[in-house]
């Protein structure tokens, strides 16, 4: 109560394309119990654009060129394209989405978009119970806290990650908070059902589904 108190008692920072309220959820968000304190300071950095990407770093004086260090990339480093645009972002998110968690309620939040990744703003996100948000919400930060890894060991070791040990770090992160990751309640998935494609299977499926095409990796991206 008194951090609540506290909290709508301080001036909100604006949040580009976000109402003022908006931003209020955004910067909670940023700060959610869900969340260890690396993904948090994450997710603030993120939403206030001060990672030290190489175009805010080049804009302070503090960098030779702005532009991405991904060999052929090209394009100006900002925050939303290390997070969002880069060939690896897209690469990953595409995995993820359109994000189907099924430990959240079916036809709540079908689509990822940067905003809703950044700030956990988005349609169906603040509807949704709390337990699922928090799932959800922890996913989303997972992928960032990943790509914001492999960025940093491709400028610091001259490493490049692949794709399927991206997709490790983020299970592997989402399963540092098992109690938020692994959510119980909400519908089983389908196995090979029509329905939209699963993304992220549940630590607590069946063997029968946990298994399928995933190499052993249960609890994996798809
Ligand atoms: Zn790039």
């Amino acid at each position: 109560m008194i951090v609540s108190f506290v909290q709508d008692q301080e001036e909100v920072s604006p949040v580009p394309g976000l109402t003022p309220e908006e931003a209020k959820t955004a910067w909670r968000n940023a700060a959610h119990p869900a969340l260890q304190n690396k993904l948090k300071d994450l997710a603030w950095m993120a939403l206030h654009e001060v990672l030290p990407v190489r175009a805010v770093m080049h804009s302070r004086g503090m960098a030779r060129d702005p532009i991405c260090p991904r060999p052929g990339c090209g394009h100006p480093e900002t925050v939303r394209h290390v997070l969002w645009e880069c060939s690896v972002a897209k690469d990953l998110w595409a995995t993820t989405g359109p994000l189907k968690c099924p430990s959240l309620p079916a036809g709540e939040v079908r689509h990822v978009s940067y905003r809703l990744a950044v700030s956990g703003v988005g349609r169906g996100a603040n509807t949704i119970p709390a337990a699922d948000f928090a799932a959800l919400w922890l996913t989303l930060n997972s992928v960032k806290a990943a790509l914001w890894t492999s960025r940093n060991l491709l400028v610091g070791m001259r490493v490049t990650v692949p794709l399927p040990a991206l997709r490790r770090l983020v299970t592997s992160t989402r399963q540092e908070a098992p109690g938020v990751a692994n959510r119980r309640r909400g519908p089983r998935p389908h196995a090979g059902g029509s329905g939209p494609p699963r993304l992220l299977a549940p630590a607590d499926a069946p063997p029968t589904t946990s298994r399928e095409g995933a190499a052993g990796e249960g609890g994996d991206l798809r």
